[in-house]
């Protein structure tokens, strides 16, 4: 057992978390929240603090020993649904909850902290800590942290993410390459001209320009995609008229667009904008397509991965510590990449068995808390390895 395991200040670190998950902010709008983690930080001593945007805050804590930077990222924001999950802590406030565990994260983060400051004296090189808003809600907070200038001088980036049907305390790792996709979308407008079902010569019916794109978009992955690479086109709404006697003047579509390669995801946006915009054409409609681009995919770096198995390892035990393949979810984290490797881990929060079988972002999610320490030890131990 490391010596600094007594110094993990577990119930203060359950009170932080159990405080915000029953208080939670939406995103960009992180006030309370952030002022919260200022005073916690500053209680600690040792922590000077900056604020990169309104409602996010930068922890920095200087070694007394010159050396590398590390960044630890935890998110704060909260979902804007009803929390359902029955507990004493539950969200007070109305459309709002922590259902993505991002009180965990905020909460581990800080016990972090407190850990690290009390190690001071020993410690070769800077630790940031990066408390950020807006994870939830393109564009997402993380863009503007990098943007800040604040971490500039940052070597390696790790965040932790909580997990729920994930066994309770275990640390999940894709340690080389997209660990997350990038998830894209657009929103079409199709303008035809409506006529009386038994006159489509006087109409340009935008059910048929609709159907033919749909058809078109099936040859998008499987020619314009790189096989073998993880890529997804979801037509997930189609919308259009009234009635079996009318040509309607309009329809509607939106889709998914999942990517991993930032090549792929250029290569298939142009193409599907081209395949509007000529259907469009042949058939004489017009149309408004708001294609958007939200988070790029997650690219772990290999060296600082596999640096934080072996930390999670020697703190866990090995049986605690696993390879994952890609997730198919989307986060911002991966913006951090435009100024160092990074490393994105998945926490688990707790199984079915535990109570916790209720996926991130459903109204009952929940986590065992007992997973907060692995999360902790984790975060620890990676700085000291990385600043040995
Ligand atoms: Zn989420
Ligand atoms: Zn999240």
């Amino acid at each position: 057992m490391n010596e600094w395991f007594d110094k993990i200040p577990v119930e203060e670190m359950i009170e932080w978390r159990r405080h915000i998950h029953q208080n939670p902010e939406l995103s960009f709008k992180e006030y309370n929240t952030a002022a919260y983690v200022k005073e916690k930080l500053r209680s600690f001593g040792q922590i000077e603090i900056a604020e990169p945007t309104e409602t996010s805050v930068l922890g920095i804590l200087k070694g007394d020993f010159g050396g590398k930077t590390i960044l630890l990222r935890a998110d704060m924001d909260a979902l804007p649904m009803q929390e359902e999950s029955g507990l004493p802590y539950q969200s007070v406030v109305a459309n709002a909850a922590h259902t993505c565990g991002h009180d965990t994260h905020t909460a581990m983060l800080l016990a972090a902290a407190k850990v690290l400051s009390g190690m001071k004296h020993q410690l070769h090189g800077t630790v940031k800590f990066i408390f950020q808003h807006a994870e939830e809600v393109n564009p997402g907070g993380a863009k503007s942290i990098v943007d800040s200038g604040l971490i500039d001088d940052v070597d390696a980036v790790i965040g932790l993410h909580i997990i729920s049907n994930l066994d309770a305390g275990s640390i999940n790792v894709h340690t080389e390459g997209p660990a997350t996709t990038a998830a894209d979308g657009f929103f079409l407008n199709i303008q035809g001209k409506g006529s009386h079902g038994s006159m489509p010569q006087k109409g340009i019916d935008p059910i048929i320009v609709g159907v033919q794109m749909i058809n078109e978009f099936q040859t998008v992955i499987s020619r314009y995609a790189t096989p073998g690479e993880m890529a997804v086109l979801t037509v997930g709404e189609f919308k259009a008229g009234e009635a079996p006697n009318i040509i309607s003047d309009k329809a509607y579509m939106s889709a998914s667009v999942r990517t991993v390669n930032e090549e792929t995801r250029q290569r298939i946006a142009q193409r599907i904008k081209d395949i509007v915009d000529k259907t469009c054409q042949i058939y004489g409609a017009s149309y408004d397509l708001d294609y958007q681009f939200s988070y790029p995919s997650v690219i772990n770096d290999k060296n600082l991965s596999e640096l934080v198995m072996k930390s999670a390892k020697e703190v866990l035990g090995a049986e605690m510590v696993r390879e994952v393949p890609i997730i198919s979810a989307s986060e911002d984290f991966a913006y951090y990449r435009q100024i160092a490797p990074i490393s994105f881990v998945q926490l688990g929060g707790g199984t079915a068995a535990d109570g916790c079988g209720f996926a991130n972002h459903h109204p009952k999610f929940m986590i065992k808390e007992d997973s907060l320490i692995s999360g902790v030890k984790t975060e620890v131990q990676s700085v000291l390895n990385f600043l040995k």
